[in-house]
């Protein structure tokens, strides 16, 4: 059944109005800045649509779909603000510290900056001089940057002092002709490519010289227009060979550590806008690709409605949590992923919903992750990761008042200089209110304070003269504090060992318990053991009784008991094994009866043989360690390096053992027998 045709009388008034609806739909999707593909599915979509019963279900499944293909902003883009001083003006505004982090986002800019502006350099080879000039003219109109060479020889030395993007020479030329040009160009500068120019167009030396390496050739007497495209085109795909090689950036660490807020002062900078969607959970591919048109509720993927929501193709576009994207594929979100990713790919990405090709190629895509070890492996190929551990004490107390404080008196409406908070005060925030490698609670009970003190405000005189928060005020805005040091409040005990592991948080102290008992020589685990950690205990374990010996420990003690090990802390860790050496530290304490030392902390890889290999997160281990009164750390020798990058505070704060076997590290950890309580 047709209703609309154009050609029949309109039938009621409502009729009539969707017609005028369609017509004006048409002129519509005709103006609009859609590339011609788009447009004639638009058109196609739209006859559809005039042969439908305005009522039907796929009729407005079909104006949704023309709707948002209309609000596409196809090609709106902002105007990229490229000052670099302004830009690092602005990262060192929003942010304290970080400083590798934001030398290495400017480097990236600039890069970014550079290859998009630098005009090309062309070398012109050719014998006769006019015909040289002449290209030279022409393409120097065209905005390159145009050398000249009279000769194949003179142009291998320039080519020696100097990078070209594109070399166009002649083929017939004194001494070195162009072929050998061509030869020497691909063996010794394989980045530049080559157009050859023939002066007798014979298909053998064409294919000759596009078999060695030419990227195209032009037969003599060419039309400018011709040498103009062929120029061009080559070039084009340089352009899009170097965007590939630009990695896309990825910024890791705990939550609360700044990887947000640089991403919006990297908009700021540009003057970009800025787009965020968390890649959590994230099990459908449907969801960053679109769900095809036919299912009922169809909707585009997250990328295409982000970008049709802020209205540009060019934002900021930051997604986060990519290490949580989900695992129990349907479809597979990674590859799509790595679509929306790749320059390559997504110049022409097809959202399902969509249907028709759309240009992400110019948004500055943008990674944040907790941790490195939980991004698929092809993903993690195309990034370049830049690690936010997290900070230390006096690093949160001065962001504290230079950042978060300022930016939370006013958003509560209380004026700086009529509040302040002691130094104090902040560092018992940070220290008996907060557990974390960043700053989100930190942020959470500053603002809590801020509130209260809102309030306050609005009592006639209560905050006339200012007030100063001091140390011992915290807990009449806060309450009881929330944390305490374990460390400091327990005794050494025999069979409890600290040890080191790398969560989502960052770092953390856990304290590894083992205990045995009258039984069968059997291997009971509990509390928040991975299946790793259980690995890494009954590797111990075998270890010790294999080496009880030379341990000091009697053989017979493994016959009739079982030994039971348990980690009692929350957070489950995601560093695999690194658990290893603290677990066998807490056998040996328990069967040697030496007590452990609470203040030194562990963590290391233990093979089979005791011998200690790296782990991952050292940094943010030290880090916690500090943070939570340890005084002494047992480090696996091989991560001596990426111990000193962690901050000198923290540095200071902690004596470091480096091991290579286990038994280098039991006299640093265990007292002599007698010295602590609870034999076994
Ligand atoms: P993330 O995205 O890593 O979870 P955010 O960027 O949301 O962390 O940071 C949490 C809060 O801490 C924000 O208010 C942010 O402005 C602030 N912040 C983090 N790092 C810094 C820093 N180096 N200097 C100033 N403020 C910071």
């Amino acid at each position: 059944m047709r209703w609309f045709r154009k050609q029949d009388p309109p039938r009621s008034e409502g009729q009539a109005e969707e017609i005028q609806e369609l017509d004006s739909l048409r002129d519509a999707i005709q103006r609009s800045a859609m590339p011609d593909a788009a447009r004639e599915v638009a058109l196609r979509e739209l006859e559809r649509m005039e042969k439908m019963h305005p009522d039907a279900a796929e009729f407005s499944i079909a104006m949704t779909y023309l709707d948002y293909l209309l609000s596409m902003p196809w090609n709106v883009m902002t105007e990229d603000n490229l000052d670099m001083a302004r830009a690092q003006a602005i990262l060192d505004e929003d942010h304290f510290g970080l400083y590798q982090v934001k030398e290495r986002i400017l480097e990236y800019l600039a890069v970014r900056t550079l290859r998009r502006s630098s005009p090309f350099n062309i070398l012109v080879v050719d014998d006769e001089q006019i015909a040289r000039q002449n290209i030279a003219y022409v393409l120097s109109k065209e905005g390159y940057k145009l050398s000249t060479s009279p000769s194949g020889v003179k142009a291998m030395d320039l080519l020696r002092s100097r990078r070209f993007d594109l070399v166009i020479t002649d083929l017939k030329m004194e001494g070195v002709d162009g072929i050998e040009l061509l030869r020497h160009i691909k063996e010794f500068h394989p980045d530049t490519s080559v157009i050859v120019i023939t002066g007798y167009a014979t298909v053998e030396t064409a294919v000759k010289a596009m078999k060695i390496g030419a990227c195209d050739y032009l037969p003599k007497p060419f039309e400018l227009e011709e040498l103009r495209r062929a120029v061009a085109r080559s070039l084009e795909k340089k352009r899009a060979e170097q965007e590939l090689k630009g990695p896309i950036l990825c910024f890791a660490g705990p939550p609360g550590t700044g990887k947000t807020s640089l991403g919006k002062s990297i908009a700021r900078a540009l003057e970009r806008k800025f787009v965020r969607i968390s890649l959590a959970g994230v099990r459908d591919e449907a969801e960053i690709r679109g769900h095809r048109r036919t299912y009922a509720g169809a909707m585009p993927g997250r990328i295409i409605q982000e970008i049709r929501r802020i209205g540009s193709i060019n934002p900021v576009f930051m997604m986060d949590e990519v290490d949580k994207l989900g695992h129990e594929f349907k479809g597979d979100p990674a590859s799509a992923l790595l679509e929306v990713l790749d320059p390559e790919q997504n110049k022409q990405f097809v959202d399902h919903y969509l249907d028709v090709p759309f240009d992400l190629s110019k948004v500055m895509f943008i990674l944040t992750a907790n941790v490195t070890d939980l991004i698929p492996p092809p993903l993690l190929d195309r990034m370049e990761v830049l690690v936010l551990p997290g900070y230390t004490d006096d690093e949160k107390l001065e962001i504290a008042r230079s950042h978060l404080i300022p930016r939370l008196l006013r958003e509560h409406g209380l004026w700086e200089g009529k509040v302040a908070f002691s130094p104090g005060a902040i560092l018992r925030i940070v220290r008996d209110y907060t557990r974390e490698a960043g700053l989100r609670g930190l942020e959470r009970e500053l603002a809590s304070i801020c509130r209260k003190l809102a309030r306050k405000a609005l009592e006639p005189g209560a905050l006339s003269d200012g007030i100063l928060i001091e140390e011992d005020q915290v807990p009449e805005f806060l309450g009881p504090r929330r944390h305490f040091r374990e460390l400091t409040d327990e005794r050494d005990r025999i069979g409890v060992v600290t040890g080191l592991v790398w969560t989502e948080g960052g770092g953390e102290i856990v304290f590894i318990e083992a205990t045995c008992m009258k039984g069968k020589n059997s291997l009971l685990l509990t509390g928040s053991l991975g299946e790793v950690m259980r690995e890494s205990a009954m590797a111990a374990l075998s270890y010790i009784r294999s080496n009880a010996r030379s341990l000091g420990i009697d053989e017979d003690l493994f016959l009739d008991r079982d030994v039971h090990i348990h980690v009692p802390a929350g957070a489950i860790p995601k560093d695999g094994p690194s658990a290893g050496i603290t677990i066998a530290m807490a056998l040996i304490s328990l069967f040697t009866g030496r007590p452990a030392r609470r203040e030194v902390a562990l963590t290391g890889e233990m093979t089979l043989t005791g011998r200690i290999l790296p782990v991952s997160g050292v940094r943010e281990k030290l880090m916690a360690a500090a943070r939570s009164g340890v005084k002494e750390v047992v480090l696996p020798a091989k991560n001596r390096l990426d111990a000193d990058s962690a901050p000198k505070k923290t540095l200071e704060a902690l004596k470091l053992h480096f091991v290579d076997y286990l038994e280098e590290a039991i006299d640093v950890v265990l007292k002599r027998k007698g010295e602590g309580d609870s034999p076994i």
